[in-house]
C-alpha cells in the first residue's frame, strides 16, 4: 500500500506525468520522461520508509510513503 503524499503544489497534469515516471523507475530503473518545468531529468530520491519522484531541481516532485 503506497500513499501519494504531495510535497509541492503542481497540477494533476504534472502529478500524473510523475506518476508514469515513477512506474519507469520502478520498472526499469530509468525514465525518458522530463520535468514538465524545466527539462530537467526525473530522479527518485529514497528515504527510510519513503521516498520522492521529481525534478532533479526540485520544481515538481510528489511522494511515496510506504504504510
Ligand atoms: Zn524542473
Amino acid at each position: 500500500m503506497v500513499t501519494n503524499v504531495p510535497t509541492i503544489d503542481i497540477t494533476e497534469k504534472e502529478s500524473s506525468l510523475l506518476l508514469v515516471a515513477e512506474n519507469d523507475l520502478a520498472e526499469n530503473g530509468k525514465t525518458d520522461i522530463k520535468c514538465p518545468r524545466c527539462g530537467g531529468a526525473i530522479v527518485a530520491t529514497n528515504f527510510d520508509t519513503s521516498y520522492t519522484v521529481g525534478c532533479e531541481f526540485d520544481c515538481v516532485k510528489i511522494g511515496f510513503r510506504g504504510i
